[in-house]
């Protein structure tokens, strides 16, 4: 069924506006004694919310050994595609302790290279619900930028930096200190 829209036939006080203009300014006056919301970025930044997904990480024990062993299970489960792992043999002398005891052989595997391509990355987080390591993680850091297309490539090592810049907590609490 049709909309009948009634054409608006203007009153003589309309033609002058000043209603309108003064139904304007009391509503700039209502917002200007109202919390500011805007935040002035970049000199301060947003926290976000607990469980944000943004840049990953990944996670070492606490003995500084890598969690990930390689088992390539974020990769399977990343559906932009997005990870590539390969594994080498680990060069750990003793096994890393395991959380996941169906992974527990896989302690001998160590990831050679893991690489994440953020262009890629849809930040799902099913590489996060895939890992039996807990191994990678989506951090709370938003503001990322790159200049080239292969700088959006995250090696391992950047990865792992991105793990020491976010383990005591909020990134961007530490950064405002
Ligand atoms: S967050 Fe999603 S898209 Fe990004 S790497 Fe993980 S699984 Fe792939
Ligand atoms: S990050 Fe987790 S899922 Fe991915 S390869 Fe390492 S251990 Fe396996």
């Amino acid at each position: 069924m049709g909309t009948i829209i009634k054409k608006y036939e203007p009153k003589w006080s309309d033609r002058f506006y000043l209603v309108a203009i003064l139904q304007g300014m009391m509503i700039t006056l209502k917002h200007f004694f109202r919390k500011k919301i805007t935040i002035e970025y970049p000199d301060v930044k947003r926290q976000p919310k607990p469980g944000y997904r943004g840049l990953h990480r990944l996670n070492k024990h606490e003995d500084g050994k890598i969690k990930c062993v390689a088992c390539g299970m974020c990769a399977s489960a990343c559906p932009a595609d997005a990870i590539t792992v390969i594994p080498i043999e680990s060069p750990y002398e003793e096994s890393r302790p395991s959380i996941s005891e169906k992974y527990a052989q896989s302690e001998e595997r160590f990831p050679g290279t893991f690489e994440i391509n953020e262009l890629r990355c849809i930040f799902c987080g099913m590489c996060e619900e895939a890992c039996p390591e807990a191994a990678i993680e989506l951090t709370e850091i938003y503001d990322f930028t790159y200049l080239a297309r292969k700088q959006a490539i995250m090696d391992k090592e950047s990865l792992l930096d991105i793990f020491d810049k976010t383990k005591n907590g909020n990134f961007y609490l530490q950064e405002a200190k």
